[in-house]
């Protein structure tokens, strides 16, 4: 409505001046219309002031001749009329009067020219031709100025309604104008910024760039300019928010420079709100670079770090270290308190993950309950120890979960670059395979990626798979035992079943190749109880022989022992098998029974009131301490072989397991040295107090034929496995 009236333009003066003669002479009104229209004017004549004053009302006109002498109304009273009455016509004043005083009189009342009568004819028309002209030209100046009106309110609509915020500046950056949009946008009253730099109110972070594009504008290029930034509220009612401000020299047109170009005499600019899309593109960035339940990068996000970390440590020539994570049990979770609680889990996972790194570590949530971490600068391979010791610690303590407390641990798999990997493929893909060595192994919670760990096998996991379902249908599986010796009279008095995968093609393949694989399967669960069955059938039969003191050790993976049913399994197994339950020891690694104690406490006492014995593997690898070895039902520890291999040259390694020994005779355990290879070690632990021990100098794990062999000759020979 208001363009509407705005669009109106101002009235046009396209007709022949109208005159309206007034006298009380009837004689001249005549002779004055016939000289007037044959000049060209429209003429009304009035006899009369009255009746002057009644045309007037009723007609517009331009000028009126007026005569100042008449009986029944002067020219006068006329013209008080037609100022009471606010008439716009052009006056001119005829009279017989020669004072000065009445000539005076008319011109203040208003009219424009005064004639002397007698007049002649020509006079007469100059001066209304006169007066026409000025009529014209005050009209026009009237019409040019309503244009000038109107057409500022226009551009002041239009800048006030545009949904930008539009200001000028002076050279130095100070505000010379802005639209109310500022107002509305920003909560800025327009008065308090006018004269005030606009670097005042742009965002600090912004400030360097805008600076440099606003002094860009201040040289005469004649080219706008765009920027992106960020500006601030006027107080808490408004935020901050995005613009894209456009910036445009104003020249000064008037002079010129010596260089010839045109001085500036300021910036025009708009600053048009982007806020929305802003954020829009910040959150679809944030998604594409983000796992948006944890907060974490996402996998592209940590391959771009890694991949700047590798080139940063290859100038630097430093090491980098990529940690895979795997939570363990999160599906058990997952699967039996629901997805929700799932995801409240990883949440609170993350949280006490980056509570245990640095700034500059990348933690990124790979997938699933996969986690990645770059350390992109250490010194040595023990500050990766340092926080993978950390990480799992962290995870250590029960999370709440409502009224739940469940408990997860991690396991972690490490490449360290240059050795583990040089590229970003290369270290992940190796950190995982190193995961999965701890997961299948159930060992320690952390373990570094190494050569041996890369056999050309592991490239090709869905075959592998594949591989290992037909083998255990075709009964590819084999138990192999190794002899558990009694280190003084050095008879058998056990043995360790160790399976092994009797490949068609390839031969004998060992456990580190295919129970990673198998654990992280369903497989692994079928395979273990295919291992118990077969073994407890072999070590029956001896036993039916007259052999009743043999112990059989199975080692239990942790997938197995998690089992809500594994102590029912197990015993149903020995019943089927008809196996004494005190003949059997179980091996567990340190990490599977710290993972989530008052369970396997509970399962461990279970199967230990049935007279089954329970041994902790790999003892000394891990990180459990002696508080809660006391407080479990255990029997045997089983020395690592790392400790006992490096017997001869190592007296740290010396005093380890003296320390081991003393300790588990203190608890009243069993203790067994593995990987005794030489006799050394052997004399060695016997001066130590060590019972048992176990290690290819009495023999590998071989065929249960070969294994009954021996025993049956010890029996009845008398002769020991000792060279
Ligand atoms: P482990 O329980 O620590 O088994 C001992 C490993 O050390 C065996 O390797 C054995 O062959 C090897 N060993 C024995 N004496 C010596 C020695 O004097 N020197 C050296 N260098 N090594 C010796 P193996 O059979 O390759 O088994 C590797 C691991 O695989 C086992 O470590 C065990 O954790 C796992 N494993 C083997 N069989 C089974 C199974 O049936 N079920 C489960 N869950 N895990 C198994
Ligand atoms: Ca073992
Ligand atoms: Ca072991």
């Amino acid at each position: 409505m208001i363009l509407d009236k705005l669009h109106q333009a101002p009235e046009q003066a396209d007709h022949p001046p109208r005159i309206l003669a007034v006298d009380d002479e009837p004689r001249i009104l005549e002779s004055l219309q016939t000289l007037l229209q044959n000049n060209g004017y429209l003429v009304t004549t009035a006899q009369g002031g009255r009746e002057g004053c009644r045309q007037l009302l009723r007609g517009t006109f331009d000028l009126v001749l007026l005569d100042l002498n008449m009986g029944d109304m002067d020219g006068h009273q006329v013209m008080e009329f037609i100022a009471r009455k606010q008439i716009h016509t052009a006056i001119i004043v005829v009279s017989g009067e020669t004072s000065f005083a009445a000539a005076s009189k008319a011109l203040r009342r208003g009219a424009h020219d005064y004639l002397r009568k007698p007049y002649d004819s020509d006079e007469l028309l100059n001066t209304i031709e006169k007066t026409a002209q000025k009529i014209l030209l005050e009209k026009a100046h009237l019409s040019m100025q309503e244009r000038l009106k109107k057409s500022e309110e226009l551009h002041r609509y239009i800048v006030n309604t545009s949904p930008d915020i539009v200001f000028m500046l002076d050279p130095q950056g100070r505000f010379t104008f802005l639209n109310n949009k500022v107002e509305s946008i920003l909560g800025y009253p327009k008065q308090a910024l006018l004269g005030r730099m606009i670097h005042e109110i742009i965002d600090a972070s912004d400030l360097k760039r805008a600076s440099y594009v606003i002094e860009e504008q201040q040289s005469p290029r004649g080219e706008a300019a765009k920027i992106e930034l960020r500006m601030k509220a006027h107080n808490e009612k408004h935020a901050s928010r995005y613009f894209e401000v456009t910036l445009f020299p104003i020249e000064n047109r008037g002079t010129h420079n010596l260089s010839g170009t045109l001085p500036i005499m300021g910036i025009y600019g708009t600053a048009r709100d982007i806020t929305e899309r802003k954020e829009a593109e910040e959150f679809i960035n944030f998604q594409a670079y983000h796992d948006l339940l944890t907060r974490l990068p996402n996998r592209t996000l940590f391959k771009d770090r890694l991949n700047l970390a590798i080139a940063q440590a290859r100038r630097s020539k430093q090491m980098l270290a990529v940690m895979f994570l795997d939570l363990d049990r999160f599906k058990v979770v997952n699967d039996s308190l629901g997805h929700a609680m799932g995801d409240r889990l990883l949440q609170a996972v993350a949280m006490r993950l980056e509570n245990c790194i640095r700034s500059c570590d990348t933690l990124s949530r790979f997938g699933g309950d996969e986690f990645t971490l770059l350390l992109p600068s250490i010194n040595t391979p023990d500050d990766a120890r340092t926080i993978s010791k950390k990480l799992i610690k962290t995870l250590k303590d029960p999370f709440q979960l409502g009224n739940q407390e469940v408990f997860v641990g991690v396991s972690i798999g490490i490449a360290l670059y240059p050795h583990g990997g040089d590229s970003v493929d290369q270290l992940i893909q190796n950190a995982d395979l190193a995961m999965y060595h701890v997961k299948g192994r159930g060992k320690d919670g952390y373990q570094f990626f190494s050569e041996s760990m890369n056999t050309h096998s592991s490239g090709n996991r869905l075959q592998m798979e594949r591989d290992m379902r037909m083998a255990l249908e075709k009964e590819e599986f084999k138990v192999y035992f190794q002899p558990l010796v009694a280190s003084d009279n050095e008879r058998i008095i056990g043995v360790e079943a160790l399976v092994r995968w009797q490949h068609p093609e390839r031969g004998l393949i060992y456990p580190a190749e295919f129970l990673p694989l198998a654990e992280e399967t369903k497989l692994m669960t079928e395979l273990n109880n295919w291992v118990l069955q077969a073994a407890c059938r072999e070590v029956k039969r001896w036993i039916d022989a007259g052999h009743e003191e043999i112990r059989l050790s199975v080692n239990f993976s942790p997938s197995q022992v998690e089992h809500p049913k594994f102590v029912q399994n197990l015993m149903d197994t020995l019943t089927k098998m008809q196996f004494p339950a005190k003949n059997l020891e179980i091996e567990l690694t340190e990490n599977v029974v710290m993972n989530d104690l008052e369970n396997i406490t509970r399962k461990l006492r279970q199967l230990s009131n049935a007279g089954v014995t329970i041994a902790i593997d790999d003892f000394g690898t891990g990180y459990s301490s002696l508080n809660y070895l006391r407080r479990l039902p255990i029997h045997t520890l089983k020395v690592d072989q790392s400790f006992v291999r490096d017997l001869n040259d190592s007296q740290e390694e010396a005093c380890i397991v003296n320390a081991i020994v003393s300790m588990a005779h203190g608890l009243k355990l069993n203790i067994v040295a593995e990987g005794v290879e030489s006799r050394n070690q052997l004399d060695y632990l016997k001066s130590l107090g060590c019972q048992e021990v176990q290690g290819y100098y009495f023999g590998h794990a071989e065929p249960a034929n070969k294994i009954f062999e021996k025993i049956y000759s010890e029996k009845h020979s008398k002769v020991s496995l000792g060279h």
